[in-house]
């Protein structure tokens, strides 16, 4: 899609040069800039500060306070004086006037200062000013000749870089400031004209050379807006354009209309939700147009995505397909499978199990079976994408809990097929804007109401006084029958870290409740040891299970209904109503504990969100904003170039400009065809590289 190439040539040209070609930067300063990723030009010109200080202002040393940073213009009144007051320290000092006072400027170190200044000369420092009683010191201050016509590092707003030890601000600055020296001018706007004007973006050069050394606070927003928007403009453009390649690429299958779906919908045990209906009618619409269907159903814990999903496969199946269900742990596997058998046996639909756990002999019969196509339905964990299983005839790839699976393992079930449909789902609901990013190669489609008749689970944030409380609740609740899960940070007790470990918990649970069945879970079981444990709880041999997060995930426990979680504050809130969601799946009332140790306001706070609300959109909501999109995620993961200078969350207002941009530009021109449009195909290209390999589109 994107063959054409930039004008070698022309004026980018300059960019794509090494940055041997900068004043300053020979083949070991080189090598020292390579690991920051700077490896050309343009990336030295992109490679945005990280902080900015404003060295502008200024102040009499009289009007000094302590612990700021300021900068001042003095006369040097002394020599350089140097002490020793213990091995590996010298201490440089000189003394420097103005009208209202005398202060001296101090240096750890740098022995090479003794000879740098002459008393008499005027100077410009910044630094930090240290004042005790009348004594007053400015330490480790930068400094430029007053008289010097270009200074660099006073009298401006002053970027500060990520760097590595051995490339200190100056030098990067200096090298920035050669470069931007070298493309000025010459850098080619990639926006259209009729996008800058509309969305009033500054020009790119200006926008270059004001990230790095504004020329006011107000230039600085300029600056940062434009850039911000052009990043999120790509982003947007290149998923776009992704998925409008991949549909039109690739021919689809077109499933066929099934008369006996509406009496398998009538025979659930449940009457499906209006959201389960909706989003079902637009899984059927991309099932039964010519197109590739790439889906996303997000949808609370408990919102019933697993019937969506049946319904999908039993279409596909009716068909003359075969669909493949993977999730990410054998347990879910298991249960996936045995409540699908139960909904789909009556129609003459063979479905498999497929798990790394299982005998060889039977993995082989599957395996045949899946092969010669007797097998309608497999239901599997990562088993599925190992390369000894071929289908004969995979028309649909569903993958349960998005979130634990990569891009990549997405895609490499989908190459079992001929252009299968694609659905993903996922319980980790995110705002709309956000999930057009993340997955803005998918559509998406939401399940936003739950079933009727649940019971929100009562939540409490409580701290160790009420321990005694709480553990009388448990006892009391397994003594109806019911069982409960305590969650834990932590594997094992940590000298570095203040928190309950799941072996300790578990250790001392068992010596409380001498006479309740308690079971450990954690990561660093065994597969085989940890599936036994689960298989143990769900069925109702154990009471009490202690664990670590490895039960966030999907499974089903209807007789458990009270969930513990330890040290609550270690959590995300997205991850803790994940945790929630494996009680308040049956019909008795379930509560949650949360146990915050912690006294800060946030966590409180944190807290106070949990119980609240029972809605996962508002709380990875809250979640993002105390995190950010970063943490929460990692983009990486989702298989996304890395962002520059955008932060998805702070700016969402630019990403949602940015979106109804990306859609004008490509309603005028849907392949960025047009001449306007062709500086954004290139730089698309150039960002998408790795992602485009993904979707094997390059
Ligand atoms: P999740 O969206 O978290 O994957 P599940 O698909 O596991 O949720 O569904 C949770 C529970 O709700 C299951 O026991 C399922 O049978 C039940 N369920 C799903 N849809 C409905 C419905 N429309 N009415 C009643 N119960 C439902
Ligand atoms: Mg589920």
């Amino acid at each position: 899609m994107y063959k054409e190439k930039g004008n070698e040539k022309g004026t980018e040209y300059i960019l794509q040069k090494s940055i041997q070609h900068i004043k300053g930067i020979g083949q070991s300063r080189a090598m020292l800039f390579n690991k920051l990723g700077i490896f050309t030009i343009g990336d030295a010109v992109t490679y945005f500060p990280r902080d900015y200080e404003d060295r502008g202002r200024f102040k009499t040393i009289s009007q000094m306070s302590d612990g700021e940073m300021c900068s001042f213009e003095g006369v040097i009144a002394s020599k350089v004086t140097e002490s020793r007051p213990r091995r590996g320290l010298t201490i440089q000092k000189v003394s420097v006037r103005d009208n209202t006072g005398t202060i001296f400027a101090v240096w750890f170190n740098q022995s090479y200062l003794k000879n740098a200044f002459r008393i008499g000369e005027k100077y410009i420092f910044f630094g930090k000013v240290n004042k005790k009683n009348s004594y007053i010191e400015i330490q480790n201050p930068v400094y430029e000749k007053a008289d010097s016509e270009n200074k660099k590092n006073t009298c401006r707003i002053v970027p500060i870089y990520p760097s590595t030890a051995k490339l200190t601000q100056n030098i990067i600055r200096t090298t920035i400031e050669n470069a931007l020296e070298l493309v000025s001018g010459k850098i080619e706007d990639c926006l259209p004209q009729y996008i800058r004007s509309k969305y009033k973006l500054s020009e790119i050069n200006y926008a270059i050379c004001n990230i790095h050394f504004p020329k006011c606070d107000e230039s600085f927003k300029m600056a940062r807006y434009r850039l911000v928007f052009e990043e999120l403009l790509l982003l947007q453009l290149g998923l776009l354009s992704i998925k409008n390649s991949l549909e039109n690429s690739k021919k689809g299958i077109r499933f066929k209309k099934i008369a006996e779906m509406q009496s398998f919908i009538e025979s659930l045990p449940f009457k499906l939700t209006d959201a389960q209906m909706m989003v079902f009618k637009e899984i059927e619409k991309d099932m039964e147009s010519e197109k590739v269907m790439n889906r996303l159903v997000q949808g609370d814990v408990g919102s019933g995505k697993t019937i969506v999903a049946v319904l999908a496969m039993f279409k596909a199946v009716k068909s003359g397909y075969q669909a493949a269900l993977m999730v990410p742990t054998e347990i879910l596997a298991e249960q996936h499978y045995k409540s699908i058998n139960e909904h789909m046996s009556k129609y003459g639909i063979n479905i498999a199990l497929l798990t790394g756990s299982q005998p060889k002999s039977k993995k082989q019969e599957i395996l045949e079976q899946t092969k010669d196509g007797s097998v309608d339905i497999v239901i599997g964990t990562h088993a599925l994408i190992e390369d000894n299983v071929l289908f004969e005839r995979l028309g649909l790839v569903i993958t349960d809990e998005q979130h634990r699976f990569g891009v990549r393992q997405r895609n490499t079930l989908s190459k079992k097929g001929d252009n299968p449909d694609m659905l993903v789902m996922t319980a980790t609901p995110i705002p709309r804007t956000l999930a057009l990013i993340l997955y803005g190669d998918l559509d998406i489609s939401i399940i936003n109401e739950l079933p009727p008749g649940r019971k929100p689970v009562k939540t409490y944030a409580v701290d160790n006084s009420m321990r005694e409380r709480i553990n009388n609740f448990i006892r009391k609740k397994v003594s109806e029958g019911q069982q409960v899960y305590i969650v834990c940070p932590l594997i094992e007790e940590s000298d570095a870290i203040d928190a309950k470990s799941a072996v300790k918990t578990a250790e001392d649970i068992a010596n409380c409740f001498s006479d309740l069945r308690v079971g450990l879970i954690h990561g660093k079981m065994k597969q085989a040891d940890k599936e036994a444990v689960m298989r143990g709880f769900v069925e109702g041999n154990l009471d009490i299970l202690v664990s670590t997060t490895v039960i966030e995930v999907g499974v089903n426990v209807p007789n458990a209904t009270v969930m513990v979680i330890e040290n609550a504050e270690r959590f995300g809130l997205a991850q803790l109503h994940q945790l929630r969601g494996r009680v308040g799946r049956g019909s008795a009332q379930s509560y949650c504990i949360l146990f915050n140790e912690s006294r800060s306001q946030v966590s409180r706070e944190r807290m106070k969100v949990m119980e609240k609300t029972n809605d996962g959109f508002v709380i990875s909501e809250k979640d993002l904003k105390i995190r950010g999109p970063g943490e929460f995620f990692g983009t990486r993961q989702h298989g996304l170039p890395d962002l520059k200078i955008a932060n998805l969350y702070r700016d969402m207002d630019i990403l949602k400009s940015a979106q109804e941009a990306a859609l004008e530009i490509l309603s005028k021109d849907r392949h960025l065809e047009k001449d306007e449009h062709l500086k954004l195909r290139n730089k698309i290209e150039e960002m998408f590289l790795s992602k485009l390999k993904d979707v094997g589109l390059n």
